[in-house]
């Protein structure tokens, strides 16, 4: 488990599968785990995936600028939250068991 403080919240992020490995974050990824932990109030948020594991070609999480999360109770609601939070900045994406969070920054 990770004790993480960041903007002045005290963040229990608890680590999903022995594999996950956070030393390497990309800076973009702070305002992640802030907005997560706003969002998900007193539930516990889980990584479940960061740059490890198997991901798609071209993926942001090779990059270390994508988070996956194991879904919180009320994921539509939760996710709808942290789109407003990050901004367009951010890609949200529900994908069936998990959300995962990317740093995607677009274009003017
Ligand atoms: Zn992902």
């Amino acid at each position: 488990m990770l004790r993480s403080l960041l903007s002045g919240i005290v963040m229990l992020i608890k680590i999903g599968c022995g594999g996950v490995n956070l030393g390497k974050l990309h800076p973009s990824m702070q305002k992640v785990l802030s907005a997560v932990a706003l969002v998900w109030g007193s539930e516990e948020p889980v990584i479940t995936s960061t740059w490890d594991g198997t991901h798609s070609p071209g993926s942001w999480h090779q990059f270390c600028m994508a988070l996956d999360f194991r879904l919180p109770n009320n994921h539509l609601v939760a996710a709808q939250k942290l789109m407003q939070k990050l901004g367009t900045d951010y890609d949200v994406v529900l994908e069936g068991d998990h959300i995962h969070i990317e740093y995607d920054p677009k274009e003017d």
